[in-house]
């Protein structure tokens, strides 16, 4: 495994697995816990998840997966905007803990940007901090100008990462938010990889699979974990799926298959909102 030192000093696997859709459903909690674990015997020690995920059914399953193996794994989950208030922090977090059968998180996220002030959230997740119920806290759907904020609000340029959309076919961030996230040690966790499956029936990274002997999904991981400071967090159900996805680490794109993805979706040549699903 690869690992991004984030600037608590924390080291952060830079492949993972996801969370979303697990617990609700057609998804089938015993399959969920078999891929999870399945995951962390190949090395993919980076889980995701929220208390959003199926109402926290999610948190419930990745408790279940990591019982008796929390050191192997570096725990994300994150807390809905509208309970990122300092004491709704807490209380969401004492909730997350509970569910994850744990007594700390590696990072903590506000989901996405709402209407309590960052000043507010910060000083929650610095009290969390000073329990040790969290080890670092950041941010997820921040675009550039949601960075600057939060650096200007008291403590807030402590934040180590940001989880983004970011694939072949939402690449606006390059523009702009990956060199920002880049220039301030703000790690860049990648979600949706592969666009919860829409690349996959896409001909020309099909044929740019096929040529090197893999998979689109392995193409996709591949691209997004060309950069540096980036991870991702592909969500996998099947067991096969986890386990082509933990091989993509091993692949080093060309500037050829490079070239062919930046033909197919070019770079941003200008300033693009950030996306999210
Ligand atoms: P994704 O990872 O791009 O795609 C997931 C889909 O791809 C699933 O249908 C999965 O199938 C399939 N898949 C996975 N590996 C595959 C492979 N090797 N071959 C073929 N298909 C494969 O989408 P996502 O779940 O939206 O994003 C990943 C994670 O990022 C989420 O689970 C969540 O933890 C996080 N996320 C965060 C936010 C946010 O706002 N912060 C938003 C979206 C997602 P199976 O499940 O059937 O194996």
């Amino acid at each position: 495994m690869r690992y991004i030192e984030l600037s608590s000093g924390q080291a952060m696997p830079v492949l993972g697995q996801g969370t979303w859709g697990f617990g609700e459903g057609r998804s089938r909690r015993s399959g969920a816990i078999a891929s999870l674990r399945y995951g962390l015997d190949v090395g993919l020690g980076l889980i995701d998840t929220a208390e959003m995920y199926g109402d926290g059914a999610a948190e419930e399953i990745v408790g279940e997966a990591i019982a008796g193996r929390r050191d192997e794994v570096f725990l994300v989950s994150k807390v809905y905007p509208h309970n990122a208030s300092r004491p709704g922090v807490a209380a969401a977090c004492e909730r997350s803990l509970k569910r994850l059968q744990t007594d700390r998180l590696d990072l903590y996220l506000l989901h996405w940007r709402g209407s309590i002030p960052l000043a507010e959230t910060v000083a929650g997740f610095e009290a969390l901090m000073g329990q040790g119920k969290i080890l670092s806290f950041g941010v997820s759907n921040f675009d550039t100008p949601d960075m600057e904020e939060l650096w200007d609000t008291p403590g807030g340029s402590a934040a180590t990462a940001n989880q983004i959309l970011y694939n072949p076919s939402r690449r606006g961030c390059e523009f702009d938010l990956l060199p920002w996230c880049r220039n301030h040690q703000v790690a860049v966790m990648a979600y949706s990889p592969i666009e919860q499956g829409r690349l996959l029936r896409d001909q020309v990274l099909q044929r740019l699979a096929a040529a090197r002997g893999c998979t689109v999904a392995q193409l996709l991981i591949a691209w997004v974990l060309r950069r540096e400071g980036v991870a991702t967090i592909p969500k996998a159900e099947r067991i096969e799926h986890v386990r082509e996805n933990a091989a993509a680490l091993n692949i080093v794109l060309t500037a050829e298959e490079l070239a062919a993805i930046d033909h197919k979706f070019p770079p941003p040549r200008h300033k693009v909102p950030l996306e999210m699903l």
